[in-house]
């Protein structure tokens, strides 16, 4: 049981969903042992995941968190365009700070989580006159990471404790690192110490009330509104100036600055209707996705004996998380039909990923592993949708 909000502070947040499933799903599409709780804080409206689900923390970034350490471009693949060509996160990260923050041309950066280095590296091609720094949870990202910054610059952190390579920093960039973070509030404090007077912090973190899978994902153990999100910033001392759910879809986007003066309002009683509201969405989706589960596995009992394969379309969390849901069904699955680039060829849960204009002739039934609000299009996209022979079944 979790004691208390991660965000603010507040004791016995409310129990919205239990898994009987003996297996949780990670960000990274993975499926791991462990028990899944989700939490929901009604006074600030923050959603959180039990450790239970996730019990070894250290242990999963030290050694199982790859980010595809054999592709530098892999991870950062955000989406496709209508043309079909990737488009990356780096570049939509450092295309929105473009927009929002008026930087001069020297300062400094430190890019808390930089992986391998994507965005320090898009960075430096529009501000080569500043100095860069980054830091993340494992050694294996240095040799990636160094030759952009220069030597001394890269340091290694865990999750409990923010370790950066100096202070003062003019902007500090936080993409997709607050979710992670097992005392957010205090992680964020110390890296809030890190900016200068007249520093700024851009964070970006998976938007549970737009990407309500997210709440399901055991490794991201904070799923935030762009309420709890600015209640955490608050608390940590800084002032937003920006946070904005529609910069990118199904992320919340904030730019802040130092404002020592905030962190000493209580956060102890936030709530009001937007809070409210904001709660009952999400006791909702996450009702909808847990009954997701039930139909799935009414659709896979009904389906006709001697019927053709079934298929996932998608090897991204949805897909997962259908695979999940399945529970010992999941075994009649035969392959993932994926358009990324990077996946189609390999293997997802054991499974062959296959290019969607090479579904097999012998698919019958395919489960749509994709964003519901953007299923339709990817599959009339890829031309299955109204292809004769498929039945889908829709999340
Ligand atoms: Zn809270």
């Amino acid at each position: 049981m979790l004691a208390a909000c991660r965000v603010c502070a507040r004791p016995e947040p409310e129990l919205l969903h239990a898994s009987m499933l003996e297996q949780t799903l990670t960000s990274e599409s993975k499926l791991r042992r462990g028990r899944l709780k989700i939490h929901l804080c009604a006074n600030c409206a923050h959603v959180m995941s039990d450790e239970g689900g996730f019990d070894d923390v250290a242990g999963y970034y030290g050694a199982e968190y790859d980010s595809l350490l054999d592709s530098p471009e892999a991870d950062d693949l955000y989406d496709l365009d209508a043309n079909l060509q990737p488009v990356y996160r780096s570049q939509i990260q450092l295309q929105n700070l473009v927009r929002l923050a008026n930087l001069p041309a020297k300062g400094r950066l430190l890019d808390f989580g930089c992986g391998k280095g994507a965005f320090l590296s898009r960075f430096q091609r529009q501000y080569p006159g500043w100095e860069l720094h980054g830091c993340d949870v494992s050694e294996r990202y240095r040799p990636f990471v160094e030759p952009l910054t220069g030597p001394g610059r890269f340091a290694v952190t865990s999750l409990e404790q923010a370790e950066a390579p100096g202070s003062g920093f003019d902007l500090v960039t936080l993409f997709f690192v607050a979710e992670h973070l097992v005392e957010p509030a205090g992680t964020l404090a110390r890296i809030a110490a890190l900016l200068g007077p007249t520093g700024l912090l851009y964070l970006t973190v998976p938007n549970v009330m737009t990407n309500t899978i997210d709440a399901f994902l055991a490794d991201h153990l904070s799923h935030f509104s762009a309420l709890s999100l600015a209640a955490l910033v608050h608390r940590a001392g800084l002032r937003p100036l920006v946070v904005s759910e529609h910069h990118q879809l199904g992320q919340i986007t904030l730019m802040a600055a130092p404002d020592p003066s905030t962190a000493a309002r209580p956060p102890a009683r936030l709530g009001g209707d937007l809070v409210d509201a904001c709660a009952a969405a999400i006791r909702t989706a996450v009702a909808r996705w847990v009954e997701c589960g039930a139909r799935l596995e009414a659709f896979l009992r009904r389906r006709p004996r001697g019927h053709g394969a079934l298929a996932v379309y998608g090897a991204g969390v949805f897909g997962s998380y259908l695979t999940l849901a399945a529970g010992p069904a999941r075994e009649a699955i035969a392959c993932y039909l994926d358009q990324s680039p990077f996946k189609a060829g390999k293997a997802h849960l054991g499974r062959p990923v296959v290019h969607p204009r090479e579904i097999p002739a012998d698919v019958s039934d395919v489960l749509v592993g994709l964003n519901p609000g953007r299923a339709h299009d990817i599959l009339a996209q890829a031309g299955l949708l109204h292809r004769a022979g498929l039945r889908f079944f829709f999340p």
